[in-house]
């Protein structure tokens, strides 16, 4: 990962000469402190955590570990701005705080894209062309609705619901803050947000742009900690709506711990989505999409195309085309613009994704992996493809969350349906045909909350997105992701 220009040389493909993001001008701070009521404050027990990059293990800061005390005075700082200034002001002025962020957050762009990719892995190019703009889209688009509500839900009274507990997961944490944040405040909520403990400096980030653009204190409390925080908040009686992103197993024993209260909820989990190629498909397109879908971000991607379905006449040409194209993907240093694959976001990441590789092998699937040099220090994962999988397999059934990708094949449009639709999850899935009708067959038939059709994970704050199943309920994004924050009278 040495930064000096290297010469040219061909070794089965070209290699670039690096360019690396410069992180001369970037200061991230040794500590970060609670963000509740419009302050940074030291958490009660004096309790940090490292954060650690994983490209290199090296630590990048400690941050503030919040317990009981810290989430009730987060809960009730956000009660107090609710009960106050926030409740009476109108949605007009709710609009220009709203607005006011976005454009901080694309003012402030490179250096939160420099630090999301520092803190969790991901490429330059991702955080600098996907996390980072979609999350000043996001607050962009709400803006949008704020003083628009009543247009938005004719005949109906929209009222906010009060106090929300926001949980996020730590593969797009900027990006996921910004779905959750944006959509509450436009419908007059009050917020108390965690990230996840791997990647909370973004969120700490984003609370110093919240301070910068004058929002009443109180209206979002950003705090930080590990599973132990989010299930506090979960329990704190005076917060009445959680929404959650992250795993499956989480957002059940957070079903479990607020069922019978009258706490509302969205829940955005797992994902096992089948990518499916038919014969009749623009080839090169579809094999691009397969790429797009699982390798890139490490695979750490809840809708990511874990599962590819070939039909049977094209398995060979389209098998040789993905693996021609895995060979080129550069792996490695997550600050150079020519990286593809970055490093997996924890150490404890890395070991479920090896877990599932070796049962993938132990199962009887063929295993296909990148050839490549990968770093001496950080988590990384080589590109990965089985073939020779059946229904049966752990790797075709549960979610790996890692560039680890199970090939299947059909040959009828009703076999690949029933493939697709045979597990517990039900996020997303992606389409590669030249027939207009057979997309749109298939987006009736597959049991996904968002299908692509001869594209792949492509976001935009007008459309909505969430899951079925296991996958989750509720839906974030477009207009759809206004009502979880509403009672409409
Ligand atoms: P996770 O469930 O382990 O953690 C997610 C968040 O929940 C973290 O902030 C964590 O600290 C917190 N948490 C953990 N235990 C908790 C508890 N008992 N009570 C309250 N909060 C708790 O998930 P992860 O490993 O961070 O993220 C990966 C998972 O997230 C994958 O399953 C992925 O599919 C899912 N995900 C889903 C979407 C979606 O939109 N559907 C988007 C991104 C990620």
């Amino acid at each position: 990962m040495s930064s000096k220009i290297k010469s040219l040389k061909y070794n089965g493909k070209w290699d670039f000469s690096p360019s690396i993001e410069s992180i001369e001008n970037l200061s991230i701070q040794k500590e970060y402190e609670l963000f509740i009521n419009g302050k940074f404050q030291k958490p009660f027990a004096k309790k940090y955590f490292p954060s650690i990059n994983p490209s290199n293990e090296q630590k990048l800061s400690r941050i503030a570990k919040a317990e009981f005390k810290d989430v009730d005075l987060a809960v009730n700082s956000a009660r107090d701005a609710f009960n106050g200034q926030w409740g009476k002001i109108s949605g007009k002025d709710r609009a220009k705080y709203i607005y006011r962020i976005a454009r901080i957050i694309q003012e402030k762009s490179k250096e939160l894209a420099i630090v999301e990719t520092l803190d969790g892995g991901k490429p330059i190019r991702e955080s600098r062309d996907i996390d980072i703009p979609l999350a000043a889209a996001h607050f962009f688009y709400y803006a949008g609705w704020a003083d628009k509500l009543k247009y938005a839900f004719p005949n109906r009274t929209p009222k906010p619901l009060g106090v929300v507990g926001q949980i996020i997961p730590w593969n797009f944490p900027l990006m996921m803050a910004a779905w959750k944040i944006a959509p509450a405040l436009a419908t007059g909520n009050t917020v108390v947000l965690k990230p996840a403990e791997s990647t909370s400096i973004t969120a700490l980030l984003l609370a110093e742009i919240i301070k910068e653009a004058e929002l009443p204190q109180g209206v979002v409390n950003i705090i930080t900690g590990d599973g132990s925080t989010g299930n506090i908040i979960v329990n704190h009686p005076d917060v009445n709506k959680i929404a959650f992103t992250g795993s499956t197993e989480v957002g059940k024993s957070i079903m479990e711990s607020i069922s019978g209260t009258n706490k509302r909820s969205t829940m955005e989990l797992g994902g096992k989505a089948a990518n499916i190629i038919f014969e009749d498909a623009p080839l090169d397109q579809a094999v691009e999409g397969v790429i797009n879908g699982i390798y890139f971000n490490q695979g750490h991607v809840c809708c990511a195309g874990s599962r590819l379905f070939i039909q049977e006449s094209v398995y060979d040409v389209v098998l040789r085309k993905l693996k021609d194209r895995m060979q080129s993907l550069v792996v490695g240093n997550p600050l150079d613009k020519n990286t593809d694959i970055g490093a997996v976001n924890s150490k404890q990441q890395l070991s479920t994704i090896n877990k599932y590789i070796n049962i993938g092998v132990k199962e009887g699937a063929d295993i296909f992996q990148l050839n490549c040099e990968l770093p001496n220090s950080g988590y990384w994962c080589p590109p990965t493809l089985f073939t020779n999988v059946s229904q049966s397999h752990s790797i075709a059934k549960e979610e790996i969350f890692g560039p680890v990708l199970a090939v299947q094949t059909f040959r009828t449009t009703q076999e690949v349906i029933n493939k697709a639709n045979n597990t517990p999850y039900g996020l997303s899935a992606g389409v590669w045909t030249d027939k207009g009708s057979k997309a749109f067959n298939l987006a009736t038939k597959l049991k996904a909350g968002v299908i692509w059709a001869n594209t792949y994970n492509k976001f935009d704050p007008t459309s909505p997105f969430g899951g079925y199943k296991e996958s989750g309920h509720g839906r974030e994004g477009g207009l759809h992701g206004l009502s979880p924050y509403l009672n409409l009278e």
